[in-house]
């Protein structure tokens, strides 16, 4: 199952995402988390994405690119990828077309997971998430213990671009740049639409009544 998780920062893509990949045991390629886990060693690749990140801005395409081309090859991708975060622009989009047409594993289908903006802000300001890719909300999906993560016991944090003005700059970056691929998805005939405002259950149903399809 070849899949694209798209929609704005905050749409659940994370969330859906996690329970996703244990569900049909595909791995869950999250391009920002590996962009904070460089960010996080302090490589050379962490230091130029964290003056990016921290503005809200987008990462230059070329070191995505480079990012995703890297992971797809991995073993673990012989059986499908979900793919949050990636792609953000249309030179992203075709890179990824033509790294899939040489591997021959071609995207599927496109989940746009749609959320009103103010919804976006009040979610991605109430987040927390944890180290090993969790995320939580204080008040929409609180973990069991204030402040620590359910599944590896870790200490949560708000993440630095979760602060309302980073917040904001990210959704003009999403409308600019990452919008336009609903119309380049729509016309490749692969995308659908998925009314995210509901609970994380009732999104989740809603995206396995579509995924069963390419099992
Ligand atoms: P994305 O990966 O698309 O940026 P996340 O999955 O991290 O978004 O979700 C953003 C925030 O919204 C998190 O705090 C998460 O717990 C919360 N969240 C995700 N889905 C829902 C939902 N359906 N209803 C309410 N809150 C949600
Ligand atoms: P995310 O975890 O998906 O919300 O991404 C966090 C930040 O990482 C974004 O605001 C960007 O700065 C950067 N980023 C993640 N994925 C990409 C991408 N595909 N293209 C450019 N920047 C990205």
């Amino acid at each position: 199952m070849n899949v694209v998780l798209f929609g704005p920062p905050g749409a659940g893509k994370g969330t859906q995402a996690k329970e996703l990949s244990k569900h049909y045991d595909i791995p869950h390629i999250s391009t920002g988390d590996i962009l904070r886990a460089n960010v996080a060693e302090g490589t050379d690749l962490g230091k130029k994405a964290a003056e990016y990140m921290n503005k809200g801005e987008l990462v230059p395409d070329e070191v995505l690119i480079g990012i995703i081309k890297n992971r797809i090859a991995e073993p673990d991708c012989k059986s499908g990828y979900l793919l949050d975060g990636y792609p953000r622009t249309v030179p992203q989009a075709d890179a990824l077309s033509d790294i899939l047409k040489d591997i021959n594993m071609p995207l599927e289908v496109v989940l746009n997971i749609a959320v009103p903006d103010e919804e976006l802000v009040i979610r991605l300001a109430g987040r927390y998430s944890c180290k090993c890719g969790e995320s939580y909300h204080i008040k929409f999906n609180p973990p069991k213990e204030a402040g620590i993560c359910d599944v590896c016991g870790k200490e949560l944090y708000q993440r630095d671009d979760d602060k309302e003005e980073v917040i904001r700059q990210r959704l003009v970056s999403y409308k600019r740049n990452t919008q336009p691929l609903i119309d380049y998805y729509e016309k490749a005939g692969l995308l659908v639409n998925i009314e995210g405002a509901g609970e994380i259950d009732e999104v989740f149903g809603q995206i396995i009544n579509v995924l069963d399809q390419y099992k």
